[in-house]
């Protein structure tokens, strides 16, 4: 009993100090109470030799304080280190389903060659034996019997093997469903275009495989004007353009939405001075475009972009290269919009 107190108490000491902890972490850094941050602390305090806690170390050794931007470019680590591992296991999912349907498949097949043959035999014997003059009285009743059982059993085993069929079919359209989830997880329903999800862990999985890559931030300028002036639907015509124009002017690498009127580029293995040349081909298509009203051919005015490019230095990881990338995109917003920065 005292015992099971001492526990209880060490667990309520425990929670509390995490609690606690959590809290003087963001009131020392003067971080905001938001959902994020809370999230962020407690997987700092409670991981403090994670690879998070580490960094917040080495931003904090002078005694500075951690800002909200560099919360928000590790905030971004996190969750780019967590996603690949829920995707392996929806992964695995897929394929042990995959690998259910087959087997019930298989299943259904083998029983039915079995069921079609003995079904055939037993039918045909138990026929044969009622149908016999030789037999006497008793033996013709035993035959009938074994003719009644037979029947029953050939009735069963077509029920099973329709039961059998219904489940295949059921685990096969689950299948389906899966890897259509796990699509739409990964896609923005407005553009089609990869969303940030799959952005972030394509950046992952191609950084560990050692690939050169750059990093684009593009933001639609003045584009609250365009839902203002035009309505929403038309703003959201404009984002698909948008889209479009930048997936056909980056072939090859991933253009994705990030979010509202953000897109990010993903560059595989090419130079900086190559993607800056794609990224420019899609600026100057976007802000020379003509954009007009479908039911009324009024024109829509000029639209452009402003983004920031930069490459990720080797093992850099996505939110310390997001966030040079963002800086550099308002750096170009500051210039004067329909620009490009590099750094
Ligand atoms: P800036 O040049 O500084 O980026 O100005 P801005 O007007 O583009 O920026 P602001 O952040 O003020 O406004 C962004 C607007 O984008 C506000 C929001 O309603 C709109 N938006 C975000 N997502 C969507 C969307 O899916 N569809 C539409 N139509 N509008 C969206
Ligand atoms: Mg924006
Ligand atoms: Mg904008």
């Amino acid at each position: 009993m005292a015992a099971a107190r001492a526990v209880r108490m060490t667990e309520e000491a425990g929670t509390a100090s995490l609690f606690d902890r959590v809290g003087s972490f963001l009131r020392d850094h003067r971080l905001d109470p938001t959902p994020a941050n809370y999230a962020f602390a407690y997987h700092l305090i409670a991981s403090p030799k994670g690879p998070v806690a580490r960094a917040v170390e080495a931003l904090t050794e002078s005694g500075v304080r951690i800002s909200q931007s560099d919360v928000d470019a590790m905030n971004l680590d996190v969750q780019a280190q967590e996603r690949p591992d829920a995707a392996k296991k929806a992964d695995g999912l897929v394929a042990r389903t995959q690998m259910q349907v087959e087997g019930f498949a298989d299943m259904v097949t083998a029983m039915r060659v079995e069921t079609e043959g003995f079904g055939r035999d037993l039918a045909a014997s138990a026929a044969a034996m009622t149908l016999s003059t030789d037999l006497g009285k008793g033996e013709a009743l035993a035959a009938s019997q074994i003719a009644r059982i037979t029947a029953t059993m050939i009735a069963r085993v077509r029920t099973a093997e329709a039961q059998l069929e219904t489940a295949t079919r059921e685990a096969s359209e689950l299948r389906e469903k899966l890897e259509e989830a796990r699509d739409n997880a990964r896609r923005d329903p407005l553009t089609e275009l990869p969303n940030r999800r799959a952005f972030e862990e394509a950046f992952t999985v191609q950084a560990a495989a050692g690939e050169t890559l750059c990093i684009a931030v593009c933001d639609v300028d003045h584009f609250k004007s365009v839902n203002d002036r035009f309505g929403h639907a038309v703003g959201d015509r404009v984002l698909k353009a948008i889209g479009e124009a930048l997936s056909q002017s980056c072939p090859g690498h991933l253009v994705a939405r990030y979010g509202g009127e953000e897109f990010a580029i993903l560059f595989s293995g090419v130079t900086v001075d190559a993607a800056r040349a794609l990224m420019e081909t899609a600026r100057t298509t976007v802000s020379t475009k003509r954009y007009r009203l479908r039911e009324t051919d009024a024109p829509l005015g000029e639209i452009t972009f402003s983004a920031g490019l930069t490459c990720a230095e080797n093992t850099e990881r996505l939110g310390t290269a997001f966030h040079r990338a963002d800086r550099l995109l308002y750096a170009a917003k500051s210039a004067g919009r329909n620009r490009l920065r590099i750094g």
